[in-house]
């Protein structure tokens, strides 16, 4: 729909967004940008950047919001070029910061023309934005990738005038306010470079736009390789008509003035959300609406960013609220951040209908096995989960369970259910953490502003709602050790995390989906379905064995590995006295290990625990 954004515009916002950059301080940059080439995953950009005779210093996006790391992919930035009065500059990168750089401008001129091309990634690559973002069908472009700003400014100061050639034929959708838009040229109103970076513009041959709430409005733009993956059954839409209206009623008011769920489904881009106040950027596989196993799978991923909308662009931890894109964020404050927003995003998959109350248990007794099975918790705490993300955002999958990762989300879904409970308790039922999102995120509402937080302000909140000594609650679950998994919000809610000799069906699709083997939670293994030992879980059997991630299981009994084999041989061993005997290969070598494990399969799942009223059932409900 190219009109899409026109359509929606409220007098409102056409006045509120025109106050925003009359009244910015700084230089009013222009950009236009040429995506005709991005089949052939190449962008090319014009900037013209008013400037004054000396070194001028110019920054490429380094620290991007949501993504929470310097991934701005400086190192895909090519036919950089700078010229006055149609003659060359001389520029230099700063030897310090790569993402600096620095540009002569002779006496008499102040404006500098500066051509560059962003290189998208030609092979499939992992990651945030900068991973794989164009096909032969589509582009998702984020902003950040395709232009430069001075130094000297905060970000909301610097005004982008934008323009935007898409490929012929093809349709768009963005939150940027668009100015007029001739055939497949785009005009974008001018507006300060952080709503600029915050709004991504969605391209695609093939994108559907289905209209999900009024007031204020919301839309689902959808975009693929193919036009059937866009036709799921209708009633899959109205799930993510039951989205929205299940958050506005959570938070009792919303930050945007229309929001725009940025979808795309492609085999060949990156996979992940990307938060924004006014949309969101993500993408899962071709297929992701029309097959109803990847839908499940996928289910929480549009909640959890729609949830960003109110707690990380709205409230935002005050060390991730920097004023541009070249000051280090602090991240200490994640567990809220993205914690919260886990455990909220997934609640909302039930009450939306997403997912059923089974579905959502299924999930969630994954997250808590797989936590209960982090031998990394016993040096690694939760806050410093959050104090490396940074770093562990790309660590490597091999060694993960004890060298931990971005753990907060998942140890923070648990955690957030064990304060929703507390509240639960401590009101007698008359208060819920619905009530602390009220408080926290909602009112007044309207157009998209930042109020920043601190641990102080979370604790403040929480005692607002239910007397408590929440600060002493969260210093302990900041610095626990464990071992295990923090379980007490799960039994509180009135579950409890048990394992079973037959896997749930969520557990088998994700296994399927992930093409892994999941026996964490049996002899300790985590590997792919070609037998490629991904992780082993230091102390338990095969590790204490000798097997470490990397190796390669050939052989299980004697007979060729397959995902099968492996299953049945551990269930075939519960109460035996032989030992699973595993061939594996080692750098070239083949070794057999000896697993003296015989408790049969282990598979999680959560129960009903009887002494206990099911909250959990009441934290599920539509509202
Ligand atoms: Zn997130």
């Amino acid at each position: 729909m190219a009109f899409s954004r026109t359509r929606i515009l409220s007098a409102l916002s056409l006045i509120l967004i025109f106050v925003s950059y009359a009244w910015a301080a700084g230089p009013n940059i222009s950009l236009a940008v040429d995506a005709t080439e991005a089949p052939r995953k190449i962008l090319h950009a014009r900037l013209r950047i008013p400037a004054t005779p000396g070194t001028v210093t110019l920054y490429y996006p380094k620290w991007l919001p949501g993504e929470h790391s310097p991934t701005g992919p400086i190192v895909d930035l090519a036919g950089l070029k700078f010229s006055a009065s149609g003659k060359p500059l001389k520029w230099r990168r700063d030897l310090l910061d790569g993402w600096t750089i620095n540009v002569e401008v002779p006496t008499g001129e102040n404006e500098v023309l500066a051509d560059l091309d962003y290189l998208e990634p030609a092979t499939l690559e992992e990651g945030f934005s900068s991973g794989s973002s164009a096909t032969d069908k589509l582009l998702v472009l984020s902003w950040n990738q395709v232009l430069l700003y001075p130094k000297g400014w905060k970000a909301e100061d610097i005004t982008f005038s934008a323009a935007l050639k898409i490929p012929d034929g093809w349709k768009y959708a963005t939150s940027l306010p668009l100015s007029n838009a001739n055939g497949n040229d785009l005009h974008f109103r001018p507006e300060p470079l952080n709503v600029l970076i915050d709004s991504p513009v969605l391209t695609s041959q093939y994108l559907k736009v289905v209209p999900l709430a009024e007031h204020p409005p919301a839309e689902l733009d959808v975009a693929s390789d193919s036009a059937t993956a866009l036709e799921p059954p209708a009633e899959v839409w109205d799930l993510y008509k039951n989205l929205v209206t299940q958050a506005g009623a959570l938070f009792g008011a919303q930050h945007y003035l229309h929001y725009h769920f940025l979808y795309t489904l492609s085999d060949h881009v990156a996979h992940f959300g990307l938060e924004h106040h006014e949309s969101n950027d993500s993408r899962t596989s071709e297929r992701g609406l029309i097959d109803e196993t990847e839908r499940k799978l996928d289910a929480s991923l549009l909640p959890h960013e729609f949830t960003h909308s109110w707690n990380g662009k709205y409230r935002r931890p005050v060390g991730l609220a920097t004023p541009d894109y070249q000051q280090p964020m602090q991240t200490d404050l994640l567990w809220v951040y993205e914690g919260l927003t886990e455990y909220i995003g997934s609640i909302l998959t039930a009450r939306s209908g997403l997912w059923t109350p089974d579905q959502y248990r299924e999930y969630l007794a994954i997250v808590a096995a797989d936590l209960d099975h982090l031998p990394g918790r016993t040096w690694r705490n939760l806050q410093d989960t959050a104090d490396a993300a940074p770093q562990l955002y790309f660590a490597p999958k091999p060694w993960y369970s004890w060298r931990r990762s971005t753990d907060f989300y998942d140890e923070d879904t648990l955690n957030w259910m064990w304060v929703d409970a507390i509240i639960r308790q401590q009101t007698k039922g008359k208060k819920s953490l619905d009530d602390f999102c009220k408080l926290f995120h909602g009112a007044p509402g309207g157009a998209p502003t930042v109020k920043t937080y601190t641990f102080d302000d979370v604790v403040n909140a929480l005692n607002q709602i239910a007397a408590y000594d929440w600060r002493a609650f969260w210093t302990e679950r900041l610095i626990d050790h464990g071992p295990g998994a923090p379980l007490t919000g799960i039994e509180e809610t009135g579950w409890k995390l048990v394992y079973t000799d037959t896997a749930t069906d969520y557990f088998r699709s994700d296994e399927r989906d992930d093409a892994q083997i999941r026996e964490m939670y049996t002899i300790g293994l985590r590997l792919r379905d070609d037998g490629g030992i991904i992780d082993t879980i230091e102390g338990m059997v095969a590790a204490k064995a000798g097997i470490g991630p990397g190796m390669r299981v050939i052989a299980v009994n004697g007979r060729r590995f397959s995902a099968e084999v492996l299953h049945d041989a551990i269930k075939a061993a519960k109460g035996a006295t032989d030992p699973i005997e595993l061939l594996v290969e080692n750098t070239g070598y083949y070794k057999t290990f000896k697993l003296d494990y015989h408790e049969g399969g282990k598979y999680p799942r959560l129960v009903r625990e009887e002494s206990k009223p099911d909250l959990m059932s009441d934290i599920l409900k539509a509202k």
